[in-house]
């Protein structure tokens, strides 16, 4: 899949985008000699020499030029975030002063060493040097290196355009009157859902009957304005499932359908003419949600140039048997053995129409193909939803 395009964007409205840019440092990090407490600026000389009577000569804030101590024994009141004063060296905080008219006693007790309290210029990075790169999800320490970056705009990834179509002649949306034989059309609420929240998509969704003439101009009317194409249901061997055959004659590309797994095995993927990827993903709630968090998200996080190395792992809280020859993806309950180490609880559905089971799960784990039994402790991928 294609990189997307990119665009600058203020600062205010690149939270959670893809940064497409390496960030640079403006300035120094700290810019200056940076205060860490309040307290007083001395010579590091004076306390050597067992001074512990200062003559308060100053108070430095925060943002203003540093005030200077030119002669032995003088000090500079000093709150933190403030510049270090000229002609000091060392900080003394607060707790440990006693305040007399012009002087300042430091209890017997005080240990100072030389240069403390003091964050130096440039000791986190330099001016000039790399503080973010190029595909970095802009969260909210990305938010605050942006800002002392001095940019009040950004390169960013441009969210993605997708397009949802649902297909089924049993399917109705919420809001409309219903019949024993139909149902609640949920997959592609669903997969928006999941859109919204990875990949922050602007979403349209179209819920369709099974007619190869409405699919067919609703791809080709959805395919022109969006990034790719999402298409749930009507994509294995029944009569009415045209989906495959209608993207065929559209000339789309087929580059593989049905693949070794469960639940989704019917699924579907393609390019279209222009090379836009279609994803035509299995009906049933589970396959739907399955396929869509294995497949197309990471594909659209790596089309956002999205860096990202999914290798979560967790380890199996008890031993699961499975017959089938193929990869199986079981929903999880997620929690910690209190060594760090992530366990994973199986919550296996009824059947891949039971989504309700999937209100209890934070995603599903990945089983390899070629394998029947996987004893408790096993180390699998996990996805989450
Ligand atoms: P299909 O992949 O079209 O054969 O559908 C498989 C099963 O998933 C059927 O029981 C459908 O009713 C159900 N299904 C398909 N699309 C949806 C949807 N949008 N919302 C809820 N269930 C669906
Ligand atoms: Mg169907």
């Amino acid at each position: 899949m294609q990189i997307l395009p990119s665009a600058k964007r203020p600062l205010g409205e690149v939270i959670g985008s893809v940064l497409r840019e390496n960030v640079l440092a403006e300035r120094d990090h700290p810019p200056f000699n940076r205060i860490t407490m309040d307290g007083i600026a001395i010579k590091y000389i004076d306390w050597e020499r067992g001074l512990r009577c200062f003559r308060v000569v100053g108070l430095q804030g925060a943002g203003v030029p540093p005030l200077s101590i030119i002669e032995d024994a003088e000090c500079i009141k000093i709150m933190t975030g403030a510049i270090l004063p000229d002609g000091a060296d060392t900080i003394i905080p607060i707790e440990r002063l006693t305040w007399e008219d012009e002087n300042v006693l430091v209890e017997d007790t005080a240990i100072v060493s030389k240069g403390q309290y003091i964050h130096p210029c440039g000791s986190d990075r330099i001016a000039g040097s790399q503080l973010l790169s190029s595909g970095h999800l802009i969260g909210s320490p990305e938010m605050a290196i942006l800002a002392s970056s001095g940019n009040s705009s950004v390169r960013v990834t441009i969210p993605p355009r997708v397009a949802i179509i649902s297909t089924g002649d049993e399917l109705i949306d919420v809001g409309k009157k219903i019949l024993p034989y139909q149902i609640r059309s949920s997959n592609e609420r669903a997969i928006e859902a999941s859109l919204i929240h990875h990949c922050q998509a602007i979403v349209t969704r179209v819920c369709l009957k099974d007619d190869p003439i409405i699919i067919s101009q609703a791809i080709t009317e959805l395919h022109d304005k969006n990034d790719i194409l999402i298409l749930s249901g009507g994509v294995s061997m029944g009569d009415y499932d045209f989906v495959p055959q209608v993207l065929k004659d559209l000339g789309a590309k087929t580059v593989f359908h049905r693949i070794e797994q469960k639940p989704g095995r019917p699924m579907w993927f393609g390019v279209s003419k222009s090379h836009k990827p279609i994803f035509g993903l299995p009906g049933n709630p589970v396959s739907t949600l399955v396929c869509l968090t294995r497949y197309v998200i990471p594909a659209l996080k790596h089309a956002m140039g999205l860096n990202t190395t999914n290798q979560e792992t967790v380890r199996l809280t008890k031993k699961v048997l499975f017959k089938a020859d193929l990869t199986y993806f079981l929903p999880v309950n997620l929690s910690s053995d209190g060594n760090g180490v992530a366990l994973a609880h199986p919550r296996p559905t009824n059947t891949s129409g039971d989504f309700i089971s999937l209100a209890r799960t934070k995603g599903f784990i990945e089983l390899p193909q070629g394998q029947d039994s996987f004893n408790k402790g096993t180390s699998a991928r996990l996805f989450r939803w």
